[in-house]
């Protein structure tokens, strides 16, 4: 038995491929695992629990089939769906996971994460994690009528892509000593998170203590999946046949 892990499938309705590889994921695979974890940024843009569009309507029945089979899921959110809520707890069976948390896999303690919060070079992003992650904005967000949440949105994530398109690559990735101070509070030999889409596993110290900070891949092209069991993490990807 495993305990799985995916993260960045950027689910909506206009991804055919990646809905009916993570449908299929979800009926073989992690049929047979002791939890699935989705690490953040399972849709690409998530304006509310009332608001889900036919292809992450599909992602939803396709969790909930494999909740409802006795795997538990758990998901964290990511930078596009932070706003997911209770009923989406409701609607797939899965729990929702703060972030950071600890996950004690096969006796490891490992340090899960998004991922976003560990890109401090990128400041003005920070910034606009701390306003939209702030309870307030997201009541008064979530009082707008759904065209006006999808307009402010699309918004967003026309200006996100600039701002990235503008950024050198570093300043996006994560910060060295963000995830060192993340291993060092976290007391764990093990950091795993996504969102960089720069899918590896890289060595590092941390107060000579050896360390492996895991990330996950996107679901863009292919699958990305690791997979941990007693003898260790085994990192993935899942060729796609389209
Ligand atoms: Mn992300």
């Amino acid at each position: 038995m495993a305990t799985l892990f995916i993260s960045d499938l950027h689910i909506d309705a206009s991804c055919r491929q990646i809905i009916r590889q993570f449908t299929e994921f979800l009926q073989t695979e992690a049929r047979g695992a002791d939890a699935l974890y989705i690490l953040g940024d399972l849709f690409d843009s998530w304006v509310g629990d009332d608001a889900p569009d036919a292809g992450q309507s599909a992602a939803i029945a396709a969790i909930k089939s494999l909740t409802a089979s006795g795997v538990p899921c758990f998901v964290m959110h990511g930078n596009r769906d932070f706003l997911l809520g209770p009923k989406f707890c409701a609607d797939t069976g899965a729990r929702l996971l703060p972030d950071p948390v600890i996950v004690t896999l096969y006796g490891e303690p490992v340090l899960v994460m998004h991922g976003d919060a560990l890109c401090t070079d990128d400041r003005a992003y920070q910034r606009l994690r701390a306003t939209v992650r702030n309870a307030d904005w997201q009541r008064q967000f979530l009082a707008l009528s759904v065209a006006a949440r999808r307009t402010l949105a699309g918004a967003a994530r026309t200006g996100s892509q600039a701002h990235m398109a503008s950024m050198e690559d570093a300043i996006t990735d994560v910060n060295a000593e963000s995830v060192a101070a993340a291993l060092r509070a976290a007391g764990t030999s093990f950091l795993l998170h996504g969102h960089t889409h720069r899918p590896g596993i890289q060595s590092l110290s941390v107060d000579g203590r050896e360390c492996a900070r895991i990330v996950l891949g996107d679901w863009h092209n292919e699958g990305s999946l690791l997979r941990w069991d007693s003898n260790g993490p085994e990192l993935l990807s899942l060729p796609r046949s389209d």
